[in-house]
């Protein structure tokens, strides 16, 4: 499968690589190792985010290469790899245009129920811990000695974050062995990388914390805890969204807990984060409420209020435990 995409891919001369709105770890460095692997192979790559990169992920190798796209830019490619989203819609301005342009979209993803016709091919799997662990998986097959610095730390990066750290259901031997693999051709050091995406906190951002934790309210005898954060609370902080990231996963370390929900306001609208540890299929939950994502991770919106929010996804989870 993976020998088949990367000389399918490697027909195409310029590519444009979008990652997913909102990016993330896996997003960022994924795309970035994708376009260092294009590269090492004589292609030209563009890489394409409307969003900007997080703060904490810019000092990876090429991150300011990322750039909002243009459809003239666009446009000058002869092929496309969505990376890290499984469907146009999570890619933005130009989902259109993906959708109805005559040039190949390539797909790299773990995430569940992608349109596979619409693809031209897919490097998918919704069993593996990350996209960065796909794309790893083309340097294992075309030569790990094509691992330098620059694709391990990015792969690295996207692996650690999408694993909790290698804490997630998800990781197995096979996440250790291309890890192992990053260490070893890439001679970066676990605590450097740790350091640089974790360990940039700010007061504020604690602070936010602190604010976030005592709103966990738990429902459902204990299995299900909400979270709330105020744009007000952002603004008397000094933080943005970006320092959201990882607040969901607080609530589920509750003993007894089997889903955390997280809500926040976005664009006008609430953003519901959810994170789970039971048999409650958050992707379906989520899909019922404009989101998506995995079993176990999910995210979903709401028009709010934020009050009506936490009521109606605890009602839903709620059925979906007593199912
Ligand atoms: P997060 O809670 O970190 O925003 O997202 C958790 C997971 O759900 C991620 O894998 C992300 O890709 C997916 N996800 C988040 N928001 C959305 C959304 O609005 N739509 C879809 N389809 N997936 C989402
Ligand atoms: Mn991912």
């Amino acid at each position: 499968m993976v020998k088949n995409f990367s000389a399918e891919l490697t027909k195409y001369s310029r590519i444009g690589l979008f990652s997913h709105i909102n990016p993330d770890g896996d997003a960022i460095g994924s795309q970035l190792a994708l376009s260092f692997w294009l590269e090492q192979q004589g292609l030209q790559t563009l890489l394409f985010n409307d969003d900007p990169v997080p703060g904490n992920m810019k000092w990876l190798e090429g991150s300011t290469r990322v750039e909002a796209p243009s459809e003239a830019l666009v446009r000058t490619c002869d092929a496309f790899v969505l990376v890290d989203g499984n469907h146009p819609s999570r890619f933005g301005n130009m989902q259109h245009f993906l959708q109805e342009t005559d040039k190949p979209v390539f797909l790299i993803d773990h995430h569940m129920d992608p349109p596979e016709s619409f693809f031209h091919a897919m490097l998918w799997d919704p069993d593996a811990s990350s996209t960065a662990f796909l794309v790893w998986r083309i340097f294992e097959e075309s030569g790990l000695s094509l691992i330098n610095r620059s694709v391990a730390e990015a792969l690295y990066s996207g692996i650690m974050t999408d694993t909790g750290s290698f804490r997630f259901p998800t990781v197995t031997a096979g996440t250790h062995e291309a890890v192992a693999s990053l260490l070893q051709y890439g001679k970066i050091r676990p605590d450097e990388v740790y350091s640089k995406i974790y360990e940039g906190k700010t007061l504020g951002q604690y602070q936010l914390l602190g604010n976030a934790l005592n709103s966990i309210d738990l429902h459902e005898d204990g299995r299900v805890a909400t979270m709330v954060v105020t744009q007000r609370q952002l603004e008397e902080t000094g933080s943005t969204l970006e320092d959201l990231e990882g607040f969901v996963n607080y609530p589920l370390a509750i003993e007894g807990v089997l889903v955390s929900v997280f809500l926040y306001e976005k664009n006008g609208r609430i953003k519901v984060s959810l994170r789970g540890k039971s048999r409650v299929d958050l992707n379906k939950l989520a899909r019922s409420f404009e989101g998506g994502g995995h079993f176990n991770a999910a995210g979903a919106w709401h028009p709010g209020p934020v009050e009506k929010a936490t009521w109606e996804l605890v009602a839903e989870i709620s059925r979906f435990l007593n199912e």
